[in-house]
């Protein structure tokens, strides 16, 4: 019998304002420890919160961007619960009354089809600090340091709908979510320093069933790890079920080096956190103007761009996707088609070597020794016959290590394509009168000798020879 998976994910992503969320304090990363922490952020006596207005307004870009409803009025709670990294003994989030209501977004499966997965809601809150216990053991002893700087930066918790179903539909959420807070620009998103983390609440049930119990695997910062924990506790779950077990909700950590889940706690439920509404913050109560003003300042969302592409330039869908990953590359991409005039070839070398360059070298677009006026450069050559699709390989290869722009390498390194066509004849005179067996061969109907003669002129040209004359002249002149 078939198990179902059924993924929701809980994704915290820090969003980029200067300073956090209750407080001037700085939301910099990778200052000297408890050196951004200020009162407001240690939950002292005597202080006020202050909501910080960026953050408010990069909550409704985001509402805006899924669709979502935004709220008129929502409210600040406490979240009250003990952890040495939280001074205050409570965190300050939304509960009943989050900022952003239902939305949606759209991902793009394997197989191509797109599937639309409900978000429930997204809310503003504050981070808490960090607790540092590698740094620390061994130094005499088990310790762990706190840090504060992190407290206080804010934070849009988006909560998703149980809609996935697969490891790779939640990586694939994950994703398009990461591209979206990083496209329209409210928060770096930043994985390896924290700004982007995920918990991924796991469960199986057999298809029709109600959802299974489930569990919830915190933390998770990085697509990979995400991935690899949500296959091994679907595989987990299964087997204890089918051992005629049940699962029981609980938080779980995944261990990347064991590669597996383990419990850490059992899940906590609402009422012990004690919720009740923050006295020292007013309702969040959003006007029309202010709505209107940070939906203006959006730029163009990425599926809508995805689509301006596909149609616009008849490029696949697959391939608008590739080029509206970031919006750094989609503005790359329009460059080189401004220069160009050729959305195709465009979207081929960008995908394409480009991509595979910029992969291999573990580098960022952003980071490209290829600007996109040197590529568009490359592709006038190919569209005016001066460089066969081979040769402007190596033209490419010559770019990316700096050598100049294509024109300068063209010249330098010889590389022109040969259109004269008196010059590709006499090599094909050359060659013929020196393969007369083949030339046999080829008249007694054995077509395949054919490949053998445009190898030998290609060879002969250093792959330089147009490959269309070399095929004309070659047919007219083996006919005999
Ligand atoms: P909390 O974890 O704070 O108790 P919720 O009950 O709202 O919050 O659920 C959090 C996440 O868990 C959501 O993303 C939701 O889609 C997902 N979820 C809820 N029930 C299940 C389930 N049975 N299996 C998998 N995911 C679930
Ligand atoms: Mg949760």
């Amino acid at each position: 019998m078939q198990w179902e998976p059924v993924i929701g994910l809980e994704i915290h992503t820090q969003l980029a304002t200067e300073s956090k969320i209750f407080s001037g304090a700085s939301t910099a990363f990778g200052a000297a420890p408890n050196t951004q922490a200020c009162a407001v952020d240690l939950g002292l006596p005597g202080v006020l919160p202050v909501l910080n207005e960026g953050a408010v307004r990069r909550a409704v870009q985001f509402g805006q961007a899924i669709a979502a409803e935004i709220a008129p009025r929502s409210v600040f709670a406490r979240k009250n619960y003990f952890y040495p990294d939280l001074p205050k003994g409570y965190q300050i989030s939304q509960y009943e009354l989050p900022i952003v209501g239902r939305g949606q977004v759209e991902i793009l499966l394997d197989d191509g089809a797109l599937k639309t997965i409900g978000v429930t809601r997204a809310h503003l809150e504050e981070d808490a600090g960090k607790s540092l216990h590698e740094r620390f053991s061994g130094a005499g002893g088990d310790l762990t340091g706190i840090d504060l700087n992190r407290a206080g930066t804010p934070l849009l918790e988006i909560v998703s709908e149980p809609d996935l179903r697969s490891a790779e539909e939640a990586v694939a959420y994950a994703r398009k979510i990461h591209q979206l807070v990083r496209w329209i620009g409210i928060s770096d998103g930043n994985m390896q320093e924290g700004s982007f983390r995920v918990d991924a609440n796991v469960s199986v049930r057999r298809p029709g069933a109600p959802l299974g119990t489930r569990a919830e695997i915190k933390n998770i910062n990085s697509f990979r790890f995400l991935h690899r924990a949500i296959a091994f506790e679907i595989e987990r779950q299964i087997e204890l079920l089918e051992d005629g077990g049940s699962v029981v909700q609980e938080t779980r950590l995944y261990d990347a080096d064991k590669d597996e889940t383990r419990s850490m706690r059992t899940k906590e439920e609402a009422n012990d956190y004690r919720y009740f509404p923050d006295p020292d913050l007013l309702p969040v109560e959003l006007d029309d103007a202010f709505i209107e003003a940070a939906t203006a300042d959006l730029p163009e969302l990425p599926d809508a761009m995805r689509h301006r592409l596909r149609d616009a330039y008849g490029i696949s869908d697959y391939d608008a996707a590739l080029l509206t990953a970031s919006r750094a590359t989609a503005a790359y991409y329009e460059a080189v088609v401004d220069r160009t005039g050729d959305a195709k070839l465009a979207a081929n070398w960008i995908n394409g070597a480009l991509a595979a360059a910029l992969n291999k070298a573990g580098l960022d677009l952003s980071e490209s020794p290829v600007s996109s006026e040197q590529l568009a450069g490359l592709i006038k050559r190919i569209q005016d016959n001066s460089l066969s699709g081979k040769i402007a390989k190596q033209v490419f290869e010559a770019l990316w290590a700096g050598e100049g722009d294509a024109d300068r390498i063209i010249e330098a390194r010889g590389l022109k394509q040969i259109t004269d066509s008196g010059a590709i004849e006499r090599m094909i005179d050359a060659i013929i009168a020196a393969n007369p067996q083949q030339v046999e061969q080829y008249r007694a109907g054995k077509e395949k000798v054919f490949g053998f003669f445009v190898g030998q002129v290609m060879k002969q040209s250093q792959g330089k020879a147009n490959p269309q004359q070399v095929n004309d002249l070659l047919k007219a002149k083996l006919k005999g």
